[in-house]
């Protein structure tokens, strides 16, 4: 598309918006057939009550199932306009699945909702997170209110792992998974975060822009099963930790700092005991070589642990800078400069 179009498309609010419901399907034969209605009727009651336009899409993004869960989506896009599909060329994951989805979309409307296909998210806060766009916030969260359909464990893991992040320094929205609202505007910004280990939960709040949150009740899974796992769970928490914060090799950096404190103690009272006579003859000297190599060692290991830190976010090449408003239109500008 070209640019031009796009950046109407990006600063016109005043019309009503295209919406992309952005759904990852892994395996769901189960559930697809199910939900796949509720998707439809929703967005066209929106449509009907004028809060989106009418070239709205469902937009399921197949993430290499092995089952006929392709099947489903062909047929549903050959039945009903509404519905459209991309077909990953094997699975990849959740988080690669949306990407791929709100990448697809991004040049083609103006908000996305992404929402799991298995009826676990509540497809009527679509409305608040559409009217939370339409009062001006760019990127809407859906937190889930209660987990009380969940199993003690489930609950008890899920919460731990948005504890954990925290802690390890990486800012996510406490109980909101990846059904979310992002407009294209944002997306156009998000596509500049080029990482290829992604974390959609950490990575969206660091675009910025205006942002609010709409709770809802998590529901249970209509059918089929879960791919969460809590091995799984652990693997997205390990990974969002290491791909968003510096903060385990600083924590390297600490304990090396408290040994070699230690260390020192240690050599003191390792001279004390050899000058008061109360030790056998060479344990001092052992024990100030052992204190004085462990303490060197885990800080210097710390020290390079945070120059490798820096390289990591280095790599990583995000945009150092985004600009949310301008008093002036840039295109019209550049426009009027090529002309003369
Ligand atoms: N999913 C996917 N690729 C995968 C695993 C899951 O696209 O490799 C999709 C799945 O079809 C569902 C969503 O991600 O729409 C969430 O998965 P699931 O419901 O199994 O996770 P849970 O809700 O139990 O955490
Ligand atoms: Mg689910």
């Amino acid at each position: 598309m070209d640019k031009k179009v796009v950046w109407l498309r990006l600063t016109d609010r005043k019309r009503l918006p295209v919406l992309y419901i952005i759904v990852p399907c892994y395996n769901e034969e189960k559930v697809l057939p199910v939900t796949s209605g509720m998707f439809l009727e929703k967005i066209i009651r929106l449509e009907a009550e004028k809060k989106i336009s009418a070239g709205s899409r469902i937009l399921f993004v197949n993430d290499g199932s092995k089952d006929a869960t392709w099947q489903i989506i062909s047929n549903l896009a050959a039945q009903d306009e509404h519905y459209i599909g991309i077909s990953q060329s094997r699975n990849r994951g959740h988080q690669n699945a949306v990407l791929a989805g709100l990448m697809e979309a991004k040049d083609l409307c103006d908000i996305t909702i992404s929402i799991d296909c298995d009826g676990q998210d509540d497809i009527n806060a679509m409305d608040a997170m559409v009217d939370a766009y339409l009062d001006g916030c760019e990127v809407v969260y859906g937190v889930r209110s209660n987990r009380q359909t969940d199993t003690f464990f489930k609950r008890f893991t899920a919460e731990g792992f948005y504890r954990l992040m925290n802690w390890m320094g990486v800012e996510v929205v406490f109980n909101h998974a990846d059904y979310r609202l992002i407009s294209s505007r944002v997306l156009q910004e998000f596509k500049n975060f080029r990482e290829v280990n992604i974390f959609l939960r950490g990575m969206v709040p660091l675009v910025g822009f205006k942002s609010t949150s709409v709770y809802y009740e998590r529901a249970k899974r209509l059918a089929g099963e879960s791919h969460y796992p809590l091995k799984k769970m652990l693997a997205l928490a390990f990974d969002g930790i290491t791909s968003l914060s510096v903060k385990p090799i600083r924590m390297i950096m600490s304990l090396g700092l408290i040994v070699a404190l230690l260390s020192f103690v240690g050599i003191i009272w390792a001279v004390v005991g050899e000058f008061t006579g109360a030790t056998v003859s060479g344990w001092a000297s052992t024990v100030c070589i052992v204190c004085f190599m462990g303490g060197i060692q885990l800080l210097c290991i710390g020290v390079i642990g945070e120059y490798i830190g820096k390289i990591y976010l280095e790599t990583k090449a995000r945009p150092r800078y985004i600009i949310s408003e301008r008093t002036y239109d840039r295109e019209q500008s550049r426009e009027d400069i090529s002309e003369n």
